[in-house]
């Protein structure tokens, strides 16, 4: 393996490059340029976390997952101002919270991204000053198993604690066995993604992110006629994998799941 201050030094000053283009003045054309350079920024921070990895360096390992999660944060950023320039503030909003995740993951990697925090900051800020509040859900489930992600047994019988790094990989509990007990509404969710998007109201459905009224699908029952609301929100978002926007391609095909880091 090379040394290891060169390949993180490399890592370091592509972050930064990219890391201009983070305002939405930014051309489009540029910002899309800087998210195909972090893309493969995230594929060569794998590449060298893997070599880490069989070599048993478990600190490398953590640092260059620390890189992957501060490429995709930096990348979520950029999308969303993409996004917002397109006038398309749902799937932004959704990168919002991506950044802010990624952010976390890259805390927790490695104590090197502390200063991520600061990236961390920025984003509650942009979340408070350019979004208007959000109406968020949370569903509580029953759960019939929890299993670790970094040795698949039960959650609990091992030594493994979630959100601290193992050998290039954070610790997450997987939940199996799902059953959705009841849905609330709360200030603080687990994932600001859940979130009411459309209310029903005359003529339509309102967008709660540009107030516009769109038509009810044909599928869309306009609900009962006593007054009450009709909301429209998404409840669950179920996935343990990176999730890449592409706002330069048609919807539809502008996101997809990359595999795991
Ligand atoms: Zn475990």
């Amino acid at each position: 393996m090379t040394n290891i201050n060169d390949l993180v030094e490399q890592l370091n000053k592509e972050l930064d490059e990219c890391s201009v283009m983070a305002h939405m003045t930014r051309d489009s054309g540029l910002q899309r340029e800087a998210c195909d350079r972090l893309e493969l920024l995230v594929y060569v921070a794998a590449n060298y976390k893997e070599q880490a990895v069989s070599h048993q360096f478990e600190d490398a390992a953590n640092l260059f997952l620390g890189f992957i999660y501060s490429a995709l944060a930096l990348r979520s950023q950029i999308c969303m101002w993409l996004y917002l320039k397109q006038e398309n503030p749902d799937n932004a909003w959704d990168c919002l919270v991506l950044a802010q995740r990624y952010a976390d993951s890259a805390i927790d990697a490695h104590e090197d991204f502390s200063k991520v925090k600061e990236f961390r900051d920025k984003m509650e800020q942009i979340e408070k000053l350019v979004f208007p509040p959000q109406l968020f859900f949370s569903a509580g489930y029953v759960v019939q198993e929890q299993e670790c992600s970094i040795c698949g047994q039960d959650y609990g019988d091992c030594d493994h604690i979630a959100g601290r790094p193992y050998m290039g990989e954070l610790c997450a509990i997987k939940a199996k066995g799902l059953q959705v007990d009841h849905t609330a509404v709360v200030t603080e969710p687990a994932d600001k993604r859940c979130r009411a998007v459309y209310y029903h109201t005359e003529g339509g459905k309102r967008n709660r992110m540009t107030w516009k009224i769109e038509p009810l699908d044909e599928s869309e029952d306009a609900g009962p006629d006593d007054g009450s609301m009709v909301v429209h929100a998404i409840l669950a978002v179920v996935s343990d994998q990176v999730t890449l926007h592409r706002p330069w391609l048609a919807e539809g095909e502008a996101c997809g799941a990359e595999g795991g880091v």
